[in-house]
């Protein structure tokens, strides 16, 4: 049944009106090019006998004793001006053709020959040739001389109109039978053709109908089906490439079911501080530096629910592609001065030592606060992974017309096996440690989006127990 659905009705109409369309066209070419062959030929042998008859000596004394022999429906005339003037014609067996005084002046004039068309007094149509004869044709020409009996009138015309006809009776007889098969034939054709092709591309498009078939049943809760590939030509290409696009869409799905977990597992924890804490403090009374623990505590974990929550509605923002950047030309010198000014008072917390190394003005074009929100994650991550009393180092350099900026430090690293996930969303080596620092695992992800949209590269090197190093490359204004 569903071979028969295969294809439409409304597709079936179209394939069978062009299909009659090309089958007209065709039919139309073929008649109307036999019909100008035909007639070329018919043009081609009244001017070869024209040619022919203006050499035969004394021509017109011939076709005035009546003795020309023309060949089967063939009809000749000369016209030419007698002594006084008057335009007179010379037929072969009284059978006129009627050509234009004009016609015979403009050829005796020097005139081109001329082919044209006329109808005879019982309804024929003839095809005719009208060229120069001149009496000098007559003296060199061939063929019989004309017997010349006493008392015959010679005809001494110098130039003449020779007008050669013949009936176009048998092209129009082809040309009808040539209708009349076409009539008959096209509409047979049309249908024969039509049932076939309907029949052939049913077969040819049942692959697109299982194909669509599969593509109506994949919904958005099940993205893991895919269409079956049973051919390896055009169609088969089309379900591997919609096969490749339902598996990244799945991919993209279920990324995005997992962030969605996390983002709630991020929230539940310190939600169920906050709710603990409440709870506690309600259930009697307490002391009041009791309280002021506990609210300090909520206070702690609402502050740090606000920075999961600012930082994804950030990348939410990020992938709407809704964020404006303010760019402006960005002085990297003062920018890294003012930033490790700002940051030091967390680098002596742990006493740690913070080297700036550059080596002059480094201008790039950036949005100066989302800059400033990369440089601090990279910042605060050194100074979180590095043990008390570590060293972190920052540079500026500039290579290929990209400035560099590096954070070094020389902290616990990074694993061979975690390096390629730390940009992903939520991702954390170390969960608890990550944790009790207040880290979510979505600082990076938002480094890497801001650097990409200034067009950069964020890439890390790092060894376990030895440190880390981050380089941001940004082009240079
Ligand atoms: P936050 O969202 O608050 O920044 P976070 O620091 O855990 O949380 P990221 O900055 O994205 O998240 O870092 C992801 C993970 O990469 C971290 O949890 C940490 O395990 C690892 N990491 C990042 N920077 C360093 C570093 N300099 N040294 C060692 N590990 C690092
Ligand atoms: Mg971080």
């Amino acid at each position: 049944m569903k071979f028969y659905k295969s294809i439409s009705f409304t597709f079936s109409v179209r394939y069978l009106a062009l299909l009659g369309t090309l089958l007209l066209v065709l039919g139309c070419s073929v008649y109307f090019t036999l019909s100008k062959r035909l007639y070329n030929n018919l043009d081609t042998t009244l001017r070869e006998r024209a040619e022919q008859v203006v050499r035969f000596r004394d021509v017109m004394e011939i076709v005035a004793k009546g003795s020309f022999e023309e060949e089967p429906g063939e009809i000749l005339s000369f016209y030419y001006y007698t002594n006084d003037k008057k335009l007179k014609d010379l037929t072969l067996k009284e059978r006129r053709i009627s050509v234009s005084p004009e016609q015979v002046d403009q050829i005796l004039a020097g005139g081109e020959s001329d082919f044209s068309f006329a109808v005879t007094p019982d309804g024929k149509i003839l095809r005719l040739y009208s060229t120069l004869y001149s009496s000098e044709h007559a003296k060199d020409g061939t063929g019989p001389v004309p017997k010349v009996e006493p008392g015959d009138k010679r005809i001494t015309v110098e130039r003449a109109v020779l007008v050669i006809g013949r009936t176009t009776k048998n092209i129009e007889r082809t040309l009808d039978q040539l209708f009349q098969t076409l009539v008959l034939v096209l509409p047979l054709t049309l249908v024969l053709m039509g049932c076939c092709g309907i029949f052939f591309l049913r077969i040819i498009l049942r692959p697109v109908q299982d194909i669509s078939d599969t593509a109506q049943d994949i919904g958005a809760k099940d993205l893991s089906r895919r269409i079956p590939i049973t051919t390896h030509d055009e169609l088969g290409n089309l379900a591997e490439t919609i096969n490749h696009m339902m598996e990244r869409l799945e991919k993209a799905f279920r990324r995005q079911k997992e962030l969605t977990g996390d983002a709630s597992h991020e929230l539940r924890a310190p939600l169920a501080v906050i709710q603990a804490e409440a709870t506690l403090s309600l259930q009697q009374e307490r002391e009041p530096s009791s309280y002021q623990k506990s609210l300090e505590i909520i206070a702690g974990e609402s502050d740090h629910m606000a920075g999961i929550i600012s930082q994804l509605l950030f990348l939410a923002r990020a992938d709407s592609g809704n964020e404006m950047a303010e760019i402006t030309e960005v002085d990297l010198v003062p920018f890294i001065r003012e930033l490790s000014d700002y940051i030091e008072p967390l680098f002596q917390e742990k006493q740690q030592t913070i080297t700036v190394h550059q080596t002059g003005s480094v201008i790039v074009k950036a949005d100066c606060s989302l800059l400033r929100t990369v440089m601090l994650n990279l910042l605060r991550n050194a100074t979180q992974y590095t043990s008390e009393k570590g060293n972190i180092s920052l540079s500026i350099t500039t290579e290929n017309s990209m400035a560099r900026i590096s954070v070094s430090d020389n902290g616990i690293g990074i694993s061979e096996e975690a390096l390629p996930h730390i940009f992903n969303r939520f991702y954390r080596v170390d969960k608890a440690r990550s944790r009790e620092s207040g880290g979510s695992g979505l600082g990076l992800a938002i480094c890497k989006h801001i650097v990409e949209l200034h067009q950069g590269q964020i890439s890390v090197t790092s060894k376990v127990d030895k440190g880390t190093t981050f380089l941001v490359s940004l082009p240079i204004a």
